[in-house]
């Protein structure tokens, strides 16, 4: 299928509606982006690439770094793990505070924030060196001994991020969080900041297209079984409460982050990551999703 030529005619299309929505400026360094960037890159099982625009260039991949520590938090602890955290689709912001009253400090799922912060929380009890060994484990299964957390935007983050320290206060008051709170917090921004360009993300996720192996590993990362439910938590919980309606136009599991950054999988087939900053009101790439919405319909890729 000649990807390219598909990228190009949707990206045209594109360029004629207004792409609504506003650049993340919770975190005051995300505001900095220019917010006209536009990079895609689809990187297919037999590892051949397509590419359009800025995928070159590097941004902040935030909550699409969930899948990651939760892929790795899975490997380690396996099936205890959905003990303290549920695999339930939230229908609330990434970032909200009352389900976990009522769910008494249980998250919905692990792929919103609180969630996230229940597998940080799981990854520094496992790991000895947690932020160096979580690196390692995203540059082994990419391939790519490059991929550096980013400092600027931790720090951005930490000195703004009190929903996040409210939602970790509340855990722990419940017994759900069992390591230090700034300890937490501290990896939890860490893992957000992790910048990538398009074809970084692209090549890093296509493990999930390959049922749990890494092609650059070559080694298995998740059992099958595993890597079929990372991608059900995505298909379900990947867009918050927007998931419903990306399933519903998409129809690929996927993951957003506030970054602007949307990855798709297409199991056995590829893994596909688009870049645009304007978020929509769910904090979801505006323009990442109509072009998602194009090209799987274009190219009659939904998994459904
Ligand atoms: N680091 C961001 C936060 O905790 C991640 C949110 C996101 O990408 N949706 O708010």
């Amino acid at each position: 299928m000649n990807y390219k030529k598909i990228f190009k005619k949707i990206a045209e299309d594109l360029s004629t509606i207004k792409d609504k929505g506003e650049v993340a400026n919770y975190i005051p360094e995300l505001s900095t982006i220019d917010p006209a960037k536009f990079g895609i890159h689809l990187t297919t099982v037999h590892q051949e690439d397509y590419c359009l625009g800025d995928s070159e260039e590097k941004f902040s991949i935030q909550s699409i770094a969930k899948v990651l520590s939760l892929s790795f938090a899975y490997q380690l602890e396996g099936e205890n793990l959905w003990n303290r955290v549920g695999v339930e689709p939230s229908g609330t912001a990434f970032n909200a505070l009352f389900q976990l009253e009522t769910d008494q400090g249980i998250p919905r799922n692990p792929l919103i924030n609180s969630g996230a912060l229940v597998i940080s929380d799981i990854l520094i009890t496992h790991l000895d060196n947690p932020k160096e060994d979580f690196l390692k484990f995203v540059r082994d299964l990419s391939g790519n001994q490059s991929i550096e957390f980013c400092q600027r935007i931790a720090t951005s983050e930490k000195a703004t991020g009190h929903r996040n320290a409210a939602l970790v206060n509340l855990m722990k008051s419940y017994g759900n969080i069992k390591n230090n709170i700034d300890e937490v917090l501290d990896f939890y921004f860490n893992l957000c900041s992790i910048e990538m360009t398009c074809n970084e993300l692209s090549k890093t996720f296509l493990f999930l297209a390959e049922y749990g192996t890494s092609p650059f590993k070559k080694e298995r990362i998740l059992c099958k079984s595993k890597s079929k439910r990372i991608n059900a938590i995505m298909q379900l919980c990947g867009f918050y409460d927007e998931a419903g309606e990306f399933s519903f136009k998409v129809g690929l599991p996927g993951k957003s982050g506030v970054g602007g950054g949307i990855v798709a999988i297409y199991p056995n087939k590829y893994s596909i990551a688009v870049w645009s900053p304007k978020l929509n009101k769910k904090g979801n790439s505006n323009k990442g999703i109509q072009f998602l919405e194009l090209f799987t319909t274009e190219t009659e890729s939904s998994i459904f």
